[in-house]
């Protein structure tokens, strides 16, 4: 039989159901993973091994009994640590919540278990999902598979590195700005942001709400396109939430380019495009097109303000979404205080870091009264223009496709010495968030390195299906991509 290690979550659910393996062989597999990787790739903030054993012989129980028979149900998966697990911790990567054991799960969460999933744990993450490397985080960074001395992306990056590195089948992620495609990219693993509104965000920890959205990170496009089906749903306890009229996304998976309109931004191609990742994606585009899809290179424009507008927005939000952290209500409360106020300047200063901090005074400056018009207003209007120039992209085609990030994983350290040049690295994929639209990153090729480099396609809203028809048909051409999971033979 092919090594457990090696399958993609639905090949193992498949070996799940035929009683070829059982639930707690497969978490075992994960462990005997997480055992041999995890004290270098560090992707999980909480191991709940103990809970993951028992969870999988419930599930093996209903499986036997016939209770459960979904493609997925006993797959072991890890869970990003904003998204909150009824009594397992879920802290943000932060101290100030580094205590916190929330008393419900996140919709997504409870979709999946009762799809029979198991969760093995949750994952590092930067802190409160602001950043994209997982280096700001409060228990220190997560190292990527591919080579340890790289960041993995973020703020997903936990989530993305337990994949790449075979520690779980797959994991949920979240996506303000890029969080599940850029760590894909970097990790070689396949992510989707669905477009807003699809995937409950009840129980996800707020950092930006309008642009937040919850999504799966997995081996391939069809374990993508499975878990999507599992995830999406209208959940009446989120006011974003959409009901939508077509949740079948594996009946996409055809394989079949052909007819596809395919759109390349020109805009995306200039300066500050690694020359390796842009001919990567290219050779992705001339794949798609030999098996009959067309490519056009357009000019998409308003390029140049989305990163400025994302910046000011998701920071706006931040300071509004974080003032719930006071020391009162939840988790770190600073040890010694003379009264209420210095209570709430000591614990929010010792339980955030910088990142986080700079968000919140960005965040509180754009929207202070002299300020408002100028910035906040300013990016609502660019975030409006640039949802136009989609429209107007989408009128001519099916898919836009491009890099995920300019560049391949950068060297650990590297930066955080230069934030202003982290936060034009989201260039992007930060426009899907802004605009509401779905985009998918899927691995293409690795560079001199051996990093790999992603291909994003976006769609435009509700259109999914489109996405995992062009990656399905591009994994076709592809071929296997296979992990740097170590299996029995050390790889
Ligand atoms: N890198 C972006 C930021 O720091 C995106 C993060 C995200 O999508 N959560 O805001």
């Amino acid at each position: 039989m092919q090594d457990i290690a090696q399958m993609t979550a639905l090949e193992l659910g498949k070996k799940i159901q035929e009683r070829e393996v059982s639930a707690e062989e497969a978490v075992r597999a994960c462990l005997t993973q997480i055992q041999r990787e995890e004290t270098q790739i560090h992707a999980f903030v909480s191991i709940e091994e103990e809970k993951a054993l028992a969870r999988a012989r419930q599930v093996q129980k209903q499986i036997d009994s016939g209770a459960l028979a979904g493609p997925l149900a006993g797959v072991p998966a890890a869970v990003k640590d904003n998204i909150c697990t009824e009594g397992m911790r879920t802290t943000c990567s932060s101290r100030i919540l580094s205590d916190f054991v929330p008393a419900y799960s996140a919709e997504a969460v409870a979709r999946l278990e009762a799809a029979g999933a198991v969760i093995l744990g949750k994952t590092n993450m930067d802190e409160f999902a602001m950043g994209s490397t997982t280096e700001t985080s409060y228990f220190g960074p997560t190292k990527n598979p591919w080579k340890r001395t790289h960041v993995p992306g973020g703020s997903s990056g936990g989530s993305c590195a337990a994949v790449a590195a075979g520690e779980a089948f797959y994991a949920l992620g979240s996506d303000t700005g890029g969080s599940i495609r850029q760590p894909s990219s970097f990790c070689g693993v396949t992510g989707i942001k669905p477009t807003y509104g699809t995937i409950s965000r009840y129980g996800l920890i707020a950092y930006g709400s309008s642009l937040d959205q919850i999504g799966p990170i997995a081996r391939d496009t069809a374990d993508c396109a499975a878990l999507l089906e599992i995830l999406a749903s209208y959940d009446k306890k989120d006011s974003t939430s959409i009901c939508r009229e077509d949740y079948h996304f594996t009946e996409a998976l055809t394989g079949e380019a052909k007819g596809l309109r395919i759109g390349i931004p020109s805009d995306y191609l200039g300066q500050g495009l690694d020359e390796g990742v842009k001919k990567a994606v290219l050779a992705g585009a001339e794949g798609l097109k030999e098996q009959g899809a067309s490519v056009e290179y357009f000019d998409l424009g308003m390029v140049p303000y989305a990163i400025p507008a994302y910046y000011v927005i998701a920071s706006a939000e931040a300071s509004s979404n974080l003032s719930r952290f006071d020391g009162i209500k939840y988790g770190y409360r600073a040890g010694e205080y003379e009264d209420l106020h210095e209570m709430y300047k000591k614990t929010r200063s010792e339980g955030f870091g910088p990142e986080v901090k700079r968000r919140i005074m960005l965040g509180a400056f754009v929207l202070s009264s002299g300020y408002y018009d100028a910035y906040y207003l300013k990016a609502l209007r660019a975030k409006a223009l640039i949802k136009k120039a989609f429209d107007r992209a989408f009128e001519r085609f099916d898919i836009i496709l491009g890099p995920a990030a300019p560049s391949t994983a950068p060297a650990l350290g590297e930066s955080l010495q230069d934030p202003m040049k982290m936060y034009l690295g989201d260039i992007y994929t930060v426009s899907a968030n802004l605009a509401g639209l779905p985009g998918l990153c899927l691995p293409c090729a690795t560079d001199e390195a051996g990093l790999p480099v992603g291909m994003q396609l976006m769609a435009d809203c509700f259109q999914e299906k489109k996405l995992f028809r062009a990656a399905s048909a591009y994994e076709k051409i592809r071929g296997r991509w296979r992990l740097p999971i170590r299996d029995k033979e050390g790889m």
